[in-house]
């Protein structure tokens, strides 16, 4: 069996939320930084929205360089956020970007301002910028898409027209943007600013996104915060495992597993976590059992069957196992294209072989379940 690095990302459920709405006078800044050559004054503008959006000191840090554009000339937006937090100061609130390069994101072929969802990257490109004669009209722009992508790493997704959360991808289209967000997204943001940078729930956004930079040493080291201020809460617990297990600290990530199952003894997460570790160990056939238990304890049929489907067949070369899991996801009414593709191939091997050592990722999403990604070879 080749080589395998494994590392599953669990549990990133949001976590009901009972502080008090203040935003509190911790050291946390907002950095701003040019990304290429930006002008003096486009910058500034960036400033003061970021000042009024977040309430917070905002200091500008030196321009970073852009790196090589993608083959139609733009920028890749999400290359840049995670530029942006590789250059984040330890005390980031939120970190923001401006650059004069026209960006291209994932599922866009040109956007205006972008943002991932609860990680603290946000930026926007003035190329496509309306050329407003006056300077109010120009700060009024600047305002509406920084409070739009700060909106995003609270949290909020897109919302009707009535609200600075409405998607655009017409630049002019901001003109008809309202300035304010709906009550709902007033709500989240209200929740996002008031949690400083020692908060529990700030910490364990940070550990997140450190996590997927695969950053597992500075990740460890903020789960670890996190847990200071919850040390109860089987969501972190099995969230600092899997980032131990990725930096190779073995006994201690079964440690924290088993004190999630202690904190939550229902929870499937944890169960899945130690399949894993077993399986990336040298001890694949203790898997099984807690491959079994996660299932059996997984409130949804459907995607625990998908899960320790593919688990089997990615990671434990069982395919007896795996078509089992993979036939009652279908007998039980699931339809998962994966699943499918999947149980056609293991019932007519012949059609494909994998020989690379592979990097698997594992991460648990809110309502889909066990997500299983390759990220190709290892080396
Ligand atoms: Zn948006
Ligand atoms: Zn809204």
């Amino acid at each position: 069996m080749p080589l395998r690095v494994l590392v599953a990302l669990v549990a990133l459920t949001a976590t009901a939320c009972e502080h008090p709405l203040e935003v509190p006078r911790d050291p946390g800044v907002v950095y701003l930084a040019a990304l290429g050559e930006v002008p003096a004054a486009e910058l500034h503008r960036a400033a003061r929205a970021l000042e009024q959006a977040s309430h917070r000191v905002v200091l500008t840090l030196a321009p970073i360089a852009l790196p090589t554009p993608t083959a139609d000339g733009r920028a890749d937006a999400g290359a840049l956020l995670d530029l942006l937090l590789r250059h984040a100061p330890d005390d980031t609130f939120r970190i923001a970007g401006v650059t004069a390069a026209p960006l291209r994101a994932t599922e866009h072929d040109s956007v205006i301002g972008y943002a991932r969802r609860g990680e603290r990257a946000l930026l926007y490109s003035t190329a496509a910028l309306p050329g407003y004669s006056t300077e109010a009209a120009r700060r009024r722009t600047v305002r509406r898409i920084v409070a739009h992508e700060m909106g995003h790493t609270f949290g909020s997704g897109h919302c009707r027209a009535s609200c600075v959360m409405r998607d655009t991808m017409n630049p002019n289209a901001i003109e008809l943007m309202p300035d304010q967000p709906c009550r709902l997204h007033r709500h989240e943001s209200d929740i996002g600013l008031a949690h400083g940078i020692d908060h529990p729930d700030f910490l364990a956004d940070v550990a997140a996104e450190r996590t997927r930079l695969g950053q597992w040493d500075r990740a460890i080291d903020a789960w670890r915060r996190a847990l200071a201020g919850r040390p109860r809460d089987a969501r972190m617990l099995t969230s600092l495992g899997v980032a131990l297990m990725a930096n190779g600290e073995l006994t201690a990530a079964k440690e924290a597993f088993d004190d999630a199952s202690r904190a939550a003894p229902e929870a499937p997460q944890p169960y899945y976590a130690r399949a894993v570790l077993y399986a990336a160990g040298d001890r694949p056939e203790r898997a099984e059992p807690f491959l079994e238990a996660a299932v059996e304890r997984d409130g949804d049929p459907l995607r625990a069957h998908r899960a320790a489907g593919i688990l089997y067949q990615d990671v434990l070369d069982d395919s007896k196992h795996a078509l089992h899991h993979f036939e009652a996801h279908v007998r039980k009414g699931g339809r998962d294209r994966e699943v499918i593709t999947r149980l056609t191939f293991l019932l007519s091997p012949t059609t494909l072989v994998f020989t690379d050592p592979e990097t698997i990722v594992a991460r648990w999403q809110p309502g889909r379940g066990l997500l299983i990604a390759s990220l190709g070879p290892s080396h």
